[in-house]
């Protein structure tokens, strides 16, 4: 059904009421109803009391004349479609009315039927249009500001013309205050690492007519400061015939988008655990240290950093203690170094610190003294006080290597070596030690297969009591027989077999050979001598080794007494309060224990007596130092004075002369093992020693002649 439209005509003419009530009888956009009124304050009052479709108003009316009628009539009820009829002295006024707003207008000259219709018409049509252009633009009004996206769009000039809601929350404007400002002064952008303003998109998109992307890295600034990061582009927009009339820019807010892109390449630079950099960021700053001290002419240094022991206390107190004392350590490196100069955390417990201006080589040596010495102090922890130390290996540019791979790697190949040299020390790279690596890795390798080869012997080192001349015990010392490289020392390979992991089997067949020969010589007849046998770090802190001294004892038949176990001191003093219940359930299963290599490392007298120890290895440094004239001959008669008052057997390791031993007889020292007595030799040659017995009166000669049980041992085997 359609709609009845009302028409109010206001209008003092009576003639013209007659011909407007005729035309709406033959208008066909009807059906129409109309109210006629002859004065303004009538109409205005119609007007306020109910809906009309359009108004007709006569610019003279008894209580209103000319654009003042209008204007009145606007003010009062604004909106409605208003048609103004013109006297002949107004038709100046009704063009002037147009433009206040009026829709048309009609001459009261021509006022006929078919002119009202014809305005009734047009009438009808405009606002069919006019709704519908509303309701497009209503349309996109509300799609603008229900999308995510901020859409800003200005005129030719750059001015701006439109904001949608989220445009005016990210700049800042809304759209009455930001129509008809320039763009730079509502959209002010700049990149965000140089801060430089950018090119406004919008003037580009207009200028080169075609869509362009906004800057990269871009920041909006709010009107208020606040910043945003934000990405998108501009295009111009043209008009029906196709040229631009202005230019629209959709933007959004990346800045979480952004932030979690920095958080994410932090972390794909940053070690987790301390926030250190980790290796590729190292690679990154190494390439380009070396890069400007190549320009520069001037030097870095590379240290890599390896804690002594780590791994021990990762596993023997927990991991989350081994991960606080990363950090703890990470602080430590910060706090010693310069803030040019880099801390990078490889991994574990492997740290590199990149020092990128030393004027001397030297200078690198010294911050790595500094470094060591920083890590020396306790680390109070939670629950317990830790001591760590820690090795350096240190490679300079431009000396040990052009790039930052090959300084890493040498820094880390003279890390070894400092390693080697004992524990908080450190190590500058030296031609050699690529050589020494690659030997190594081959040795690694072909060791993996020794065992299954049985490529291992042991041999046997007498020792011998200083005041009976008889052999109280030989010491097992392990030899490889390697197809290609021919007998090789232990020192060649057990500190490989340590890091490999394959110290393990080969300390357990060592133990079991050593056993299984005390006690064949024993079931032999030849008298019941010690069997003192070595034992590497690794396998001293390995759970299962209790448990495998005591089925090895129980399988061999060897009473545990005639079984010595040798330890190195700084095996038992790095992690003395774990040393000790092992040592007890050691002893308590009735095995002997030493202390080997002694004077080598810092025992601290207290943890010493609470050393379940039966004898000390006096190491053979202190006795090759005899004959030289040296404070050393004080230093071993303190040590056999000190071993003697703890109740411990005191034995003097690498005898080679007669002075030497006859200094040690002097001072009281229980026994000797070394060269002078005998070299370390195979089962049979020993067996045959340990059966010629070891009379006082041997002893007395053989002390005057140098290898005497040596030779006889030879003669017997020849
Ligand atoms: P160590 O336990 O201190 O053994 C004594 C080392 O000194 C032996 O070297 C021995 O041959 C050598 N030596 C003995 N008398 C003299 C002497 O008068 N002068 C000189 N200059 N040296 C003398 P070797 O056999 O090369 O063993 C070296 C180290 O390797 C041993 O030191 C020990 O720590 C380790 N080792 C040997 N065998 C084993 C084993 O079966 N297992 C483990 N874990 N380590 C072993
Ligand atoms: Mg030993
Ligand atoms: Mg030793």
């Amino acid at each position: 059904m359609m709609t009845v439209r009302t028409l109010l005509l206001i209008d003092n003419d009576a003639s013209h009421v007659d011909v407007f009530t005729d035309a709406l009888l033959n208008a066909t956009d009807g059906p129409f109803q109309s109210e006629c009124v002859k004065t303004l304050a009538e109409g205005i009052r119609r007007l306020r009391r109910r809906e009309f479709w359009a108004i007709f108003l006569n610019l003279s009316l008894p209580d209103s004349q000319g654009m003042e009628t209008f204007d009145k009539l606007a003010l009062a009820v604004p909106g409605v479609p208003t048609l103004i009829i013109a006297g002949p002295k107004d038709v100046v006024v009704a063009l002037e009315v147009l433009r206040h707003g009026a829709k048309d207008y009609l001459l009261e000259d021509h006022l006929d039927r078919d002119s009202f219709v014809r305005a009734i018409r047009n009438m009808a049509e405009r606002k069919t249009a006019d709704e519908l252009l509303f309701r497009e633009k209503e349309r996109a009004q509300v799609t603008l500001d229900s999308i995510g996206d901020a859409v800003l769009s200005t005129d030719l000039e750059g001015k701006v013309t439109y904001l949608n809601v989220v445009a005016e929350k990210i700049t800042g404007w809304t759209r009455e205050e930001a129509a008809g400002k320039d763009i730079e002064e509502v959209f002010v952008i700049v990149d965000a690492s140089t801060r430089e303003p950018c090119v406004n998109p919008l003037r580009a998109a207009i200028k080169k007519n075609r869509t362009v992307q906004l800057t990269p890295n871009c920041i909006l600034i709010r009107r208020d400061g606040t910043e945003f990061a934000i990405e998108d582009s501009a295009a111009p927009i043209h008009d029906q015939r196709g040229l631009a009339t202005g230019a629209v820019i959709v933007f959004h807010d990346v800045s979480a988008a952004r932030a979690m892109g920095v958080e994410m390449s932090h972390m794909a630079q940053h070690d987790t655990l301390t926030n250190l950099p980790n290796r590729t960021l190292l690679q990154d700053r190494l390439t380009q240290a070396i890069a400007t001290a190549s320009r520069n002419d001037s030097r870095i240094a590379v240290l890599f950093l390896d804690l002594d022991g780590f791994k021990h206390i990762n596993d023997s107190l927990s991991h989350a203690t081994g991960d606080r004392l990363l950090q703890l350590v990470a602080k430590r490196l910060l706090a010693a170094v310069r803030t040019s100069d880099t801390v990078c955390r490889l991994g574990g417990d492997e740290f590199v610190i990149l020092l990128s201006e030393v004027a001397h080589a030297g200078d690198a040596g010294v911050k790595a003294g500094k470094i060591l010495s920083a890590l020396s102090a306790p680390f109070e922890m939670e629950q317990n006080t830790l001591r760590i130390t820690g090795s350096i290996g240190i490679s300079t540019y431009p000396e040990d290597g052009q790039s930052a791979e090959l300084l890493i790697r040498n820094a880390d190949l003279a890390m070894y070596q400092a390693k080697e040299k004992g524990r908080s020390n450190c190590q500058f790279f030296e031609k050699g030690m690529n050589v020494r690596a690659v030997e190594r890795q081959s040795i690694e390798g072909d060791l993996r297969f020794a065992l299954e080869r049985n490529e291992f012997v042991m041999h046997y080192q007498p020792k011998i009591d200083l005041t009976t001349g008889e052999i109280t015990g030989v010491e097992a010392l392990i030899r490889w027989q390697h197809p290609g490289r021919g007998l090789v020392g232990p020192l060649q390979f057990i500190s490989i077999a340590e890091d490999c992991g394959l110290v393990l089997p080969i300390g357990r067949w060592v133990l079991r050979e050593s056993c299984k020969q005390a006690k064949a010589w024993q079931d032999a007849g030849l008298p019941a001598i010690e069997m003192a046998v070595n034992v590497s770090s690794v396998e001293f802190r390995n759970d299962e080794f209790l448990e495998s001294v005591g089925t090895i004892l129980k399988e061999t038949g060897l009473e545990p007494r005639y079984l010595e176990l040798e330890l190195t001191e700084s095996v038992l003093m790095q992690h003395a309060e774990f040393s000790v219940p092992v040592l007890q359930k050691l002893k308590a299963m009735g095995v002997r224990l030493a202390i080997d290599d002694f004077g080598t490392g810092y025992s601290s007298l207290s943890y010493l007596r609470q050393f379940p120890i039966d004898t000390l290895k006096l190491d053979q440094s202190f006795i090759h130092e005899i004959n030289a004239d040296t404070d050393e001959a004080t230093i071993i008669s303190a040590v056999i004075n000190m071993g003697c008052h703890l109740k411990h057997r005191v034995i003097a390791e690498g005898v080679e002369t007669a002075e030497q031993l006859a200094f040690l007889r002097a001072h009281g020292c229980d026994e000797g093992q070394g060269y002078y007595f005998g070299r370390p030799m195979p089962a049979l040659e020993t067996s045959k020693l340990l059966d010629l017995g070891t009379a006082p009166t041997v002893i007395d000669q053989g002390f005057q002649e140098p290898g005497f049980l040596q030779s006889v041992s030879r003669q017997i085997v020849n």
